[in-house]
């Protein structure tokens, strides 16, 4: 692998040389010389320099195991930085629920123990490794830990789990003489590998990599009591002082010592950035995340628009692009009411969600505001899981209101993809969002997003704006129903009164670049800065 840079150089030198000789050969009535350059570049097109290396640690990963947008994000990061001349290593638990034809694809790597806790106790490490469209993928093995079903079950079981794979992942590093210029962690699951990076493993070849964390959703932290976060991770004692472990007076919390230790920290966008530094965001780390302002940047989110092509996407009822939107959402959307059991009416405005059903994503905003929404004119389809009280709500709405409300309350990846396509609109009114992936993937299928104003819904849904015909989408500010409901009533309008400039929002929003590509260049940017 080391060899790549040196080849990749010398391929762009002898680029380099060959390119004056092209020129040389134009004949007498070449265009002016500004033109020539721009035919035949002088410089090599934009191969990013210098070279990079990167592992990312995280507790999931689409395809092999996806639960929300975190999946989404280490599945497409990846991908779009190998094209942008790193190489990226991505570091995974072998979850029993990983799919059999992925689990079929995996070598093994190697195997070796490894001491975990306060009394000595050692823990058996696998090391599973596909590779897939250049990024390299090892699943840490230990059915002890990743034997059950789902990834994550409850704060016992998931403390030590975790506590063991941060451990884990780094000691693999180690075995396979592997050791990256920047380890990227995501969310509290990995919290504990720049806090492992600057203790355990300082004096090991991997304690020479530098660390960044990424905070996908802050919401979750990882804390419990210190006795037993001591007990699974062996680390010193100081790391349980405030400045970096504790919290409150009896808990350590593994986000809160990540955030600490590590060289940089990322969140998901702009204004999350910004938002987790007051009290009502900031989960309770506001002061700690103030603290470390200065190493804390927001990249906003993108999404993988090869997974995402209406162009050529096998899970839809016709595919489509900018030109032929409107006609063949129209098929989608008689497709999509037809397998739900809607109403089969192109008339319809179809409004989609697709959520967690948990407090973060307004769903009490939805839930008061329902009734409203229902004019007559108006679908609504609900795809997601959560808590019970939402699931029961909208089961309940589509009781009430057959043909008309349709709750599917499941995960439902094909599915997802019809809604996308067949929806007219797409609700998003989130209490916080740091980025939101949702919005991102309707807009690139020409479906209308209504979302708050928070986060990176803020950050990548400009607001309709009536005079000049600019804008994505529908927002509001407050955390309030009636405000959800007036972008709503506004959305409405625009639709049933004032279709051109509706459907040419829908040209619009399709043509948004909402890929990886900018973002993917900022994060590279930072691993240079580390480096
Ligand atoms: P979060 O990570 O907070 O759940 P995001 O908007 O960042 O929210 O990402 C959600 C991702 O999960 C999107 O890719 C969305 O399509 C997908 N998703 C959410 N719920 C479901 C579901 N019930 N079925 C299929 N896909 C879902």
């Amino acid at each position: 692998m080391e060899q790549t840079p040196k080849e990749t150089k010398k391929k762009e030198t002898a680029a380099k040389r060959r390119a004056p000789a092209k020129k040389k050969a134009a004949p007498a009535e070449a265009p002016a010389p500004a033109e020539t350059a721009a035919a035949v570049p002088a410089e090599p097109g934009p191969v990013s320099e210098p070279r990079c290396s990167v592992v990312f640690i995280g507790s999931e990963c689409y395809p092999f195991i996806k639960t929300g947008g975190l999946g989404d994000v280490m599945y497409a990061l990846p991908r779009a930085l190998i094209k942008q001349n790193c190489d990226v290593r991505v570091i995974l638990p072998r979850y029993k629920c990983i799919p059999q034809k992925y689990q079929e694809k995996m070598v093994r790597r190697g195997e070796f123990w490894m001491d975990l806790c306060e009394d000595g106790r050692s823990f058996y490490v696998g090391i599973m490794e596909c590779v897939m469209d250049g990024v390299v993928y090892d699943f840490i093995d230990n059915e002890e830990f990743f034997g059950w079903g789902r990834p994550y079950t409850n704060l016992v079981d998931d403390i030590p789990k975790f506590c063991y794979f941060s451990k884990a992942s780094l000691a693999a590093l180690n075995y396979m003489d592997q050791v990256p210029d920047v380890i990227h962690c995501h969310d509290w699951q990995a919290g504990l590998v720049p806090v492992f990076l600057r203790t355990l493993f300082a004096n090991t070849p991997v304690g020479s990599a530098k660390s960044m964390i990424t905070i996908h959703n802050l919401r979750f932290q990882g804390i419990y009591n210190i006795p037993t976060l001591k007990y699974w991770t062996a680390l010193p004692g100081w790391c349980f002082d405030y400045t970096v472990l504790k919290q409150g007076y009896e808990d350590a919390n593994m986000f809160k010592g990540g955030l600490a230790c590590a060289d940089m920290i990322t969140t998901v966008s702009g204004t999350y950035a910004g938002e987790i530094q007051t009290p009502y965001y900031g989960e309770n780390l506001d002061a700690h995340l103030r603290h470390h302002a200065g190493k804390l940047h927001g990249i906003v989110n993108g999404i993988d628009v090869e997974q995402w092509d209406s162009r050529s996407d096998a899970l839809l009822a016709a595919c489509y692009d900018a030109e032929n939107v409107l006609e063949k959402k129209r098929e989608n959307k008689r497709a999509l009411q037809a397998r739900l059991g809607l109403r089969e009416d192109d008339g319809k405005m179809v409004i989609g969600l697709i959520s967690r059903l948990t407090d973060q994503k307004g769903l009490d905003l939805i839930n008061a505001d329902m009734g409203a929404f229902l004019d007559g004119n108006t679908q609504i389809v609900v795809l997601g899981t959560g808590d019970a009280r939402y699931e029961e709500a909208f089961r309940l709405y589509e009781e009430a209101n057959p043909g008309v409300v349709r709750a599917c309350i499941m995960y439902d990846e094909a599915l997802a993809h019809l809604i996308y396509a067949g929806a007219d609109a797409l609700l998003v009114p989130s209490q916080f969002e740091p980025c939101g992936l949702t919005q991102l993937i309707a807009m690139r299928y020409g479906t209308v997003p209504i979302v708050r104003e928070t986060g990176g819904l803020k950050d990548t849904v400009q607001p309709f704006n009536t005079y000049t015909d600019e804008g994505n989408g529908f927002t509001f500010d407050r955390y309030d129903a009636g405000l959800l409901l007036d972008a709503v009533i506004r959305a409405k309008t625009l639709f049933f009164t004032e279709r051109e400039r509706w459907d040419e929002m829908v040209r619009r929003n399709m043509e948004k670049d909402v890929s990886w590509e900018n973002s993917a260049a900022q994060y590279r940017e930072l691993y240079l800065r580390l480096k």
